[in-house]
């Protein structure tokens, strides 16, 4: 346990807020890994400022199972904090202290168990995988999954230890994050004719997705453990206009699909589409260079099939009879769809506590998060 609480110490000590560099605390890993005789292999992204890391202990053959967690966390920043946030704080049975339950407490312990698992007769391997950026939707780990389908062995199963406080998560949702920008016509707000307002086609779209979402809820899926049990639409940034006098020119909103597995996202985003290069037209027909324009970022959700080799081994190891689905996204969709691996969701912590102030870690949930990697380790060496 000590050394265990001495990593989650060392990781949450690096400010890796996803809009910093990571690279201090990877190369730190680095270090660690290598001090060990581990050998590790770093993704970067593509200015370098940032890297996943992805390591094998034991014999590079096939049936390793990866065990994944992502390297950045969420700000601090307006947060009302009693503690330094990057500064570990032990009370009460909890630390304290940003990323120890999303997620560096789950990295910490498997970071900690190398020496065991080095010491331990793996026959098949276990795998490390670090990403970078999972918080800003899942930028950074594609490649690195990429790369290790492409590089490993053949892979038995992939664990991403977001917290579930130990439970084994089947499902959740995908985001398919829209930015849209309207491009309309200034004018002066007494000469309405002359101009094209960005701000009403805007407010045209979002009204139209505002029904959409109704739609969504009055068709629930039935059976699933997911809440609510339906795919969501929320416009959750606005911003338009200069002035009261002035036809504004440009407005621009964020759009947060969030996606049942079980449905296909083009149905939705057809029907937006559709619609704004309808308004589009009718822009251009008063102004040529009015434009309707989308940003996406697609972070795919996750359902891990009936019969799954992840599930099942999550579910021994972790002592489950049963399945669970989280409301929110992870990186467990990129590795069963980029990757092609069986896949599941299972760590320690409470979602409760993550990116909020005081974010915490139980030391249960540390001590059970240490049973299923030392449970892995007999696993892989039997
Ligand atoms: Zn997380």
């Amino acid at each position: 346990m000590q050394n265990v609480k001495q990593m989650i110490s060392r990781l949450v000590s690096f400010d890796t807020v996803s809009s910093k560099s990571n690279l201090d605390l990877i190369s730190d890993v680095k270090a660690y890994l290598l001090q060990l005789g581990v050998q590790s292999h770093l993704v970067p992204n593509q200015d370098g400022s940032k890297a996943n890391l992805y390591a094998t202990i034991g014999p590079n053959v096939a049936g390793g199972v990866i065990l994944s967690g992502h390297t950045d966390v969420v700000p601090v920043k307006d947060q009302d904090w009693s503690t330094d946030p990057f500064k570990v704080v032990e009370k009460d049975n909890r630390l304290y202290g940003r990323g120890t339950c999303d997620m560096k407490g789950f990295c910490a312990i498997v970071l900690a168990l190398v020496p065991e698992m080095l010491s331990a007769n793996l026959k098949r391997p276990i795998h490390i995988a670090l990403s970078y950026d999972e918080e800003l939707g899942c930028l950074g780990a594609p490649f690195m999954i990429k790369e290790m389908a492409k590089n490993l062995p053949p892979i038995d199963a992939v664990i991403v230890g977001e917290p579930t406080d130990m439970q084994v998560a089947e499902m959740h949702k995908g985001v398919y994050g829209m930015t849209i920008h309207v491009t309309g016509l200034e004018a002066h707000s007494s000469q309405t004719h002359l101009g094209v307002s960005a701000t009403r086609y805007a407010a045209k779209i979002i009204n139209f997705i505002n029904d959409l979402h109704d739609e969504l809820v009055a068709n629930p899926y039935e059976g699933l453990p997911l809440l609510p049990n339906h795919s969501t639409l929320n416009v959750g940034i606005v911003k338009g206009g200069i002035a009261d006098n002035i036809v504004a020119r440009d407005c621009s909103f964020t759009c947060d699909y969030r996606v049942l597995p079980q449905e296909d996202y083009n149905i939705v985003v057809g029907k937006i589409d559709t619609y704004m290069a309808q308004l589009e037209a009718e822009m251009k027909a008063k102004h040529a260079e009015c434009s309707i324009t989308k940003d996406v970022i697609w972070t795919p959700g996750f359902a891990a099939p009936k019969q799954d080799v992840a599930k099942s081994l999550a579910m021994r190891l972790a002592g489950k009879n049963e399945t669970i689905g989280v409301p929110y996204g992870t990186e467990a969709g990129q590795f069963q769809t980029d990757g092609g691996f069986s896949t599941i969701v299972c760590g320690p912590g409470s979602i409760d506590q993550a990116h909020k102030p005081n974010e915490f870690i139980e030391l249960s949930q540390v001590e059970l998060g240490i049973k299923f990697v030392r449970d892995l380790i007999a696993h892989q060496s039997s």
